[in-house]
């Protein structure tokens, strides 16, 4: 049978009492399945000496050692013992700290094994405060060491024990006769082992070259399945055709005439990219990759025309109410002159003037929508919707994607983002898609200068932006909350508004968070691109898309509460000009590891693509691609930013054995088929033989 069968509840196995099923249940684990699948998140080596000399630098010890004294500090109840044992390579004080009875375990001149962790160099003496220990008597093998132990997940009143008894009955009783999910042919050629082998060896693994091998075992095999089940999306995908087509490019030609800027070469090419899809048999899939302020929004709109020319209907959708209307804007001043007729949709408007919409919609006598999500509500339909477009596309979940492209005849579809993610990912999450990139950006851009500077200091940075102010131009403030908390301590863009309008008097102040009715916030947009507002003070709902080329200082207080991406398209709100643009990340004292290095990658670099990499290291890929909210992709093992080769690798299998046998009849693919059929891996929903 397969692992996932394995559904009987874990109160079967000895121990497991009502109190830690529920312990259990906590951690995702209601059967023997799931208790298997429930790897370890780390593993402590007790198989390896690592005498005490090594212990501050490897961060643990692991030693037979000799007690040698006991001595202790603090008088009364606070007196802690310590013991000083020693090994061939030094001295180490153990420190009882609430645990005084160890006096009587550890005698002087005995002999241990000992675990410990928390080492550090105090009152001259190298010291230990979290360990494990058990007797050493020669030629008998210990019980707690000399293996390698695992560490899971607790919750509760769950310990390591636990877990560990409980997984090892559970290895002993039911794990003798699981299938293998992979092909023999495979497991041959990647040298992996059996899937009992690697359930048995994850957990208590002999040596280290054994747990790496079932480690890949199992990442292989997770991300095989994905694979699967991409690669047969896009077969499916790749049976829907349209008819070829000659697009006119008449209209589109004069618009670029008409611009007061030559495209750049990376935007004429995608365009071209885009028309040559556009015109072929096969439907488009294709993701436009460009940094922010690279100029994806006209790309969309020249994208757009054509199809309009030939008689379609083109939807533009954007994450955000404010940016749906910016655009929307942007394409009325553009595109109205050439005889296109644009309309603005949002969950806003009001039913009299929605159905009248929707009746020109669905009649065609609007060429080109363009909104949030509202675009996909049921009502709203289309007369011949040709060409679906999705800026920042990674903000949207696949089901809203699909939704969108279902209002079609299988329209083309054209996603744009300023996150670039690995192409072996795009892949899994999106299928064949293709890829343009536009790395040129517009002539005349500089380099946004980014400044560090630590809370207490905004002296400096308020005289910058009076500066800036006296040239004309425009600034953000950005904080990382509305309103005043009492649970946290920081600046919010309420309080700061109030402040910066004392500090900056004489100038405009606006504000803008998502608590701001839709309405007024689109009319404070537009005061603040018309350049009436001189200051906007926000939150991160500027953070996608918003484009008014005369600011040129960003400043972002508490940068340490932002994500990487989320800091990069802030800053990308300036430099969107011909004038040199500063951005101004101010954090405080409380900074984390990661958050340091977020702050010096962004001053670092201004590239997107560093800054996505980085980005995936630090947060994983599930957020970036937008599949997060999906629920589709539960991995136990694999992880998609750290596995890419074993992906890719899986991806070449799952590609050839799907050409060749479609449907799993081949016999060396029988548990596929078997596994497939009944107890598909992943959300049943991605998988069906049909
Ligand atoms: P993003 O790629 O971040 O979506 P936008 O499409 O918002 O970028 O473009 C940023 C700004 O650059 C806009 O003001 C746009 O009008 C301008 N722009 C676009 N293409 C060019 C170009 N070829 N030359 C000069 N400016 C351009
Ligand atoms: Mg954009």
């Amino acid at each position: 049978m397969f692992i996932s069968q394995l559904s009987q509840p874990v109160d079967r196995i000895k121990g497991v009492g009502v109190e830690i099923s529920k312990d259990l249940e906590s951690l995702g684990i209601r059967n023997i399945s799931a208790l298997l699948k429930n790897y370890p998140i780390k593993w402590e080596d007790r198989l390896n000496l690592s005498p005490i000399s090594s212990s501050i630098q490897k961060g643990y010890v692991y030693t037979i050692a000799k007690v040698i004294e006991h001595s202790s500090f603090g008088y009364g109840r606070s007196k802690t013992i310590k013991i000083l044992i020693q090994d061939d390579t030094g001295y180490l004080s153990l420190v009882c700290f609430g645990r005084n009875f160890l006096a009587n375990k550890l005698i002087v001149g005995s002999s241990i094994y000992i675990y410990g962790t928390n080492i550090s160099y105090k009152f001259s003496e190298l010291q230990c405060s979290t360990f494990e220990f058990e007797d050493y008597i020669a030629n008998e093998s210990p019980k707690k060491f000399g293996k390698i132990l695992p560490i899971y997940r607790l919750s509760g009143k769950l310990t390591q024990n636990h877990l560990r008894k409980f997984i090892s009955i559970a290895l002993k009783q039911y794990i003798n006769e699981i299938y293998n999910e992979l092909p023999d042919y495979i497991i041959k050629s990647e040298s992996l082992i059996d899937k009992n082998q690697a359930i048995n060896q994850i957990h208590f693994p002999t040596n280290f070259d054994a747990l790496e091998i079932a480690k890949k075992t199992l990442i292989f095999e997770e991300l095989f399945h994905l694979q699967i089940i991409t690669v047969r999306k896009s077969i499916e995908h790749s049976k829907y055709f349209k008819s070829e087509k000659d697009l006119p490019r008449k209209l589109q030609e004069r618009l670029i005439n008409k611009l007061p800027f030559d495209l750049t070469l990376d935007q004429k090419k995608v365009v071209d990219e885009v028309l040559f899809d556009l015109n072929s048999k096969k439907i488009m899939n294709r993701l436009i990759q460009g940094d922010v302020g690279s100029g994806k929004t006209l790309v969309a709109f020249l994208s757009a025309i054509p199809v309009i020319e030939g008689g379609g209907q083109v939807a533009l959708m954007a994450p955000t109410e404010l940016l749906a209307k910016q655009h929307s804007e942007n394409a009325y001043k553009l595109l109205n002159s050439i005889g296109i007729r644009t309309a603005f949709i949002s969950g806003n408007i009001k039913s009299s003037s929605r159905n009248i919409l929707l009746k020109q919609l669905e009649e065609g006598n609007i060429d080109f929508i363009i909104g949030t999500h509202a675009l996909f509500t049921n009502d709203v339909l289309y007369k011949k919707l040709e060409l679906v477009i999705v800026d920042e596309q990674h903000r949207f979940g696949v089901e809203q994607r699909l939704s969108l492209k279902n209002k079609g005849n299988n329209p083309d579809l054209l996603l744009m983002t300023a996150t670039p993610i690995p192409r072996t990912l795009t892949m899994t999450f999106f299928g064949d898609l293709d890829i343009s990139t536009i790395k040129t950006m517009p002539v005349g851009r500089k380099e946004i200068e980014t400044h560090l500077a630590r809370i207490g200091n905004e002296e400096k940075v308020y005289n910058f932006v009076f500066n800036e102010l006296g040239k004309g131009r425009q600034v953000y403030f950005v904080y990382p909350l509305i309103e005043q908390s009492d649970k946290i301590d920081l600046k919010d863009a309420e309080s700061m508004y109030h402040h910066l309008q004392h500090i900056f008097k004489g100038y405009n102040v606006g504000l803008i968070h998502s608590k701001i009715p839709d309405d007024d916030k689109v009319n404070i947009m537009e005061s603040f691109s018309n350049g009436i507002i001189d200051i906007l003070v926000a939150t991160s709902v500027v953070e996608v898309g918003v484009d008014v080329p005369n600011a040129t200082v960003m400043v972002i207080e508490h940068a340490e509460r932002f994500g990487l991406s989320a800091l990069h398209q802030l800053r990308g709100r300036v430099g969107r000009g011909s004038h040199q643009s500063y951005c101004f990340l101010v954090y405080s004292n409380l900074l984390t590891d990661e958050g340091k290095k977020r702050l010096l990658t962004m001053k670092d670099t201004n590239d997107g693509f560093k800054i996505a990499t980085e980005d995936l290291k630090l947060r994983g890929p599930g957020d970036i691609a937008g599949v997060k909210q999906s629920g589709f992709m539960k991995l136990s093992i694999a992880n998609l930013s750290r596995d890419l080769k074993i992906l890719e690798r899986a991806r070449s299998y799952a590609q050839d054995l799907l050409l060749k046998d479609p449907g799993l009849l081949d016999y060396e693919h029988r548990f596929l088929r078997e596994l497939y059929t009944n107890h598909p891996p992943f959300s049943p929903n991605y998988i069906s033989l049909g």
